[in-house]
């Protein structure tokens, strides 16, 4: 998807403007994927903009880069506050797409990692619907990839690392050029594990199921966690649970989430219909709770939010 220019990025510590925010071309990460990185969104309130879950993205980043063995020279604190200020000086009223990235910059070559400056940058932009807006009025056609997950011991999959996303892309592009909306990868055990960047949720005689990060090889996701909470307040059940790909064939409803794709019905996997097709019932629930508590209208979620 295109980007659409702002005026400032956060590199290291001061607001560039966004054209002069450049590194150079022999820098580690490019080269060996080396960081890790985060996707978080702004949303518009009756009071200005709030950051969604601002904090449990900063520590998932922080764990990211302890997994990675990348030491971040700043706190959660002060990447929550450069969060918060760059989001300010790039004025989004209707909200924004928020990247901050932890990368290995320039001076080092060679595979090893240790010796490599640490740099940090944060952006912002605004970002539309990730699938488009059919798949979020009519559900996304999804594909299960021929492209494993990560192994957890190749790779680690509890990382949001630069590096991993070469088999996110793999997975995406199959889907793509075979005519899906999205891929669905299997784990290195043949089970369900996740999208390219969405966590997988079905719905089974009333109870919702997600895939366990630990068993599947996901990403934990911070909308994951989010929908879990929403649909328990709810009063549904909610089981992390291992599945196959016949159990989102025959599954009552299915969704994906993630912060790019919000909540997104799934309306088909490997052209079976989920159901009739349409979003269910319970889908359409606790994605309505699920956008009013980013909003800032449900008081019970108010702790979710920073505002700007
Ligand atoms: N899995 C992968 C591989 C992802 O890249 C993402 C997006 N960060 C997710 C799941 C969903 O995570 P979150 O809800 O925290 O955005």
């Amino acid at each position: 998807m295109p980007i659409t220019p702002t005026e400032k990025i956060w590199m290291d510590g001061e607001l560039v403007d966004w054209d002069k925010a450049t590194i150079h071309v022999l820098s580690h990460g490019l080269h060996y994927g080396t960081g890790a990185f985060e996707g978080i969104r702004a949303y518009p309130t009756s009071s200005g903009p709030a950051v969604f879950r601002l904090r449990e993205h900063m520590v998932r980043l922080f764990n990211s880069c302890k997994i990675i063995m990348i030491d971040i020279p700043f706190s959660v604190e002060e990447l929550i506050n450069a969060t918060v200020e760059v989001v300010r000086v790039n004025d989004h009223p209707d909200g924004c797409y928020v990247r901050p990235l932890v990368y290995l910059g320039y001076g080092e070559m060679g595979v090893n990692p240790l010796p490599a400056p640490v740099n940090v940058a944060i952006a912002t932009w605004p970002w539309g619907a990730y699938l488009g807006e059919n798949a979020v009025k009519n559900g996304a056609r999804l594909k299960i990839s021929s492209w494993r997950r990560h192994d957890p011991n190749a790779m680690p999959t509890a990382a949001k690392a630069t590096g991993m996303y070469l088999n996110s892309g793999l997975a995406k592009i199959e889907a793509l050029k075979s005519g899906y909306d999205e891929a669905i990868m299997l784990g290195p055990e043949g089970q369900v594990s996740e999208g390219t960047g969405e966590n997988i949720f079905i719905v089974r005689d009333g109870v919702l199921v997600t895939p366990p990060s630990s068993e599947a090889g996901a990403l934990p996701g911070v909308t994951q966690d989010s929908i879990v909470k929403i649909a328990r307040d709810l009063g549904y059940e909610v089981r992390f649970e291992a599945m196959v790909r016949t159990d989102l064939y025959l599954a009552d409803e299915a969704f994906m989430t993630g912060t790019a794709v919000e909540i997104v019905p799934i309306q088909s996997v490997d052209d079976r219909l989920v159901n009739d097709g349409r979003p269910g019932p319970i889908t359409n629930i606790v994605r309505n709770t699920f956008n009013s508590a980013v909003r800032g209208e449900l008081s019970q979620y108010e702790s979710w939010l920073t505002r700007v």
